[in-house]
């Protein structure tokens, strides 16, 4: 067995705080679970979270809300024991697949030198029922910018030269795992893990005020993938292994 496949650590890259717990947190409690070290990696400063009809959206009611969203997603990760989150801060609603975002999530992966990778698709799924989310500009932005952090860039020592001189060198992800994407093809039973799953959910106390339905909706949206693959509670995932 190689190094990297003994390394047991994951790290999740998404745009928002609670992005991952509607994705992945179940599969992330089974990991955890299973001995593995997993990191969040949030990509906006979350300060666009507030509630859609809101009247006062100047500088400082950004901040409170970025503040209160940082909080929840610590809080989550807490009730997940995951060993860090780490927030990239870029302007919510503004991300885009930069240079520099790529540049962060590479540094981001030459320090942990996870084995998985978990993030959102970077395409639209056109289906008859739309999970909108899926849609959203920094969802799609952030998966762009993951996929070419992992691949060249990441392993490449000539991609962002400069990393290298803060002592991080060249890093393979052995294994990735697209949330949301055209065409899954793996299934994670989350069944011993689902109540963790809701209590992270429930941990973003500031998005339920707005939308106290979301725990039904996402356990009734948990039994119909699981459903469909034999298992009580299910999360699905285009998952592709690097070779
Ligand atoms: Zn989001």
């Amino acid at each position: 067995m190689s190094e990297q496949e003994q390394n047991k650590v994951a790290v999740v890259i998404i745009a928002h705080p609670d992005d991952a717990e509607f994705g992945c947190a179940g599969t992330v409690a089974t990991w955890i679970d299973d001995g593995w070290e997993v990191y969040y990696v949030v990509c906006t400063d979350a300060s666009g979270g507030g509630p859609d009809d809101a009247t006062d959206v100047g500088p400082a009611a950004r901040q409170a809300v970025a503040e209160t969203r940082k909080r929840e997603q610590r809080a989550a990760g807490e009730v997940l024991s995951l060993k860090d989150v780490i927030f990239l801060d870029y302007p919510d609603g503004q991300l885009q697949p930069t240079t520099e975002l790529r540049r962060d999530l590479v540094r981001v992966l030459r320090r942990y030198r996870p084995t998985r990778v978990v993030f959102q698709s970077p395409e639209r799924v056109w289906t008859p029922m739309l999970i909108i989310p899926r849609h959203h500009p920094d969802h799609l932005a952030a998966g762009q910018a993951a996929i070419v952090a992992i691949y060249p860039a990441s392993q490449n020592a000539w991609d962002f030269s400069e990393l290298l001189q803060e002592g991080l060198l060249p890093h393979k992800v052995r294994e990735i795992y697209i949330m949301g994407a055209p065409s899954p093809n793996h299934v994670v039973d989350i069944s011993t893990t689902i109540e963790r799953k809701l209590a992270a959910l429930q941990a973003h106390v500031s998005q339920h005020v707005n939308n106290p339905a979301m725990e039904e909706f996402l356990r009734t949206r948990s039994a119909e993938l699981g459903n469909k693959y034999d298992m009580a509670y299910a999360e699905e995932f285009h998952r592709t292994e690097m070779r």
